[in-house]
């Protein structure tokens, strides 16, 4: 091929691949799977309860001419959890996996109850944990097998009034550079992007004024995107950053540097 002649499979260098993008139906794992069909993946919409949301998703990554198909599960359960795992190779086997799915909370932590602390642990980590453990006996047979996990800035700074989801993306945050080092013998790399304030359901709970706040404190003075969030997904995701393992992408506007 000349140097000069556009390569074909540039656009799409997700062409024939298969991800498993969990938490799918809406905000920022809605944008990753999006981006990953409109790289040619075939795409496993994982939803929790919103299955008019997924559907949505699916036929916005079914647009891109790919194969994509919406997959109950709670993602805190072992065997749901080997379900959407199952019903993902229906479009071939995953060799792409983002953990997205996560719940957050607020409140004191000596108000917290053990159930609710351990629910919040459960959805954000423990999540991760049975994805991955499923996802390996596919992902390592893939030459170019990717896990990105998706932490939290306040996994990296710690978090007031949201200490367990704090502790539990601490825990992400190790445990991808722990999968990283295990892994890398299989080719299959790891990484964490750590988002700040991003503009989803999830800042639900912050009114005009605390938004104001954080914008204020950002240097880039704005609220992040889903759409910058799934760049550095797909950055990952796509088969030139083979090289890059056991990282924690910062996505924040520089407010944690
Ligand atoms: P949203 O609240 O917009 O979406 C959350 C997603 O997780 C939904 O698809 C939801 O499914 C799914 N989900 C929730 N609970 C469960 C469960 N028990 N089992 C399976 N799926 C579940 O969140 P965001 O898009 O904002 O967040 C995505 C990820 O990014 C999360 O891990 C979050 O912690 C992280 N993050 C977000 C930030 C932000 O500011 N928005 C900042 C830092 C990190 P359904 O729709 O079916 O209920």
């Amino acid at each position: 091929m000349s140097q000069h002649q556009p390569c074909q499979n540039c656009a799409r260098p997700l062409a024939g691949r298969t991800a498993i993008v969990t938490g799918a139906s809406r905000g920022i794992g809605r944008a990753i799977a999006i981006g990953l069909a409109a790289r040619g993946a075939n795409v496993a919409v994982h939803y929790h309860r919103q299955a008019s949301l997924a559907a949505e998703t699916v036929n916005a990554c079914l647009d891109y001419g790919v194969r994509a198909t919406a997959i109950q599960a709670d993602v805190a359960n072992e065997t749901d959890v080997a379900g959407l795992l199952l019903a993902s190779t229906e479009l071939g086997p995953p060799s792409i996996l983002i953990n997205n799915a996560g719940i957050a909370d607020y409140g004191l932590a000596m108000e917290m109850s053990l159930a609710r602390f351990q629910h919040i642990l459960a959805v954000n980590l423990t999540s991760v944990f049975l994805c991955t453990r499923a996802a390996i006996p596919y992902l390592r047979r893939h030459p170019h097998a990717r896990v990105v996990n998706i932490a939290s800035m306040h996994g990296i700074a710690g978090a007031a009034m949201e200490a367990a989801y704090a502790a539990a993306k601490g825990g992400v945050i190790a445990w991808t550079k722990s999968l990283a080092k295990e892994l890398a013998s299989l080719h299959i790399t790891v990484n964490a992007i750590a988002p700040g304030a991003i503009d989803t359901d999830m800042l639900a709970p912050f009114d005009a004024d605390e938004k104001a706040a954080i914008v204020e404190a950002t240097p880039l003075h704005r609220l992040g995107s889903v759409k910058d969030v799934a760049a550095a997904a797909l950055f990952l995701a796509d088969p030139a950053a083979d090289f890059i393992t056991g990282q924690v992408i910062g996505v924040n506007g520089g407010l944690l540097m």
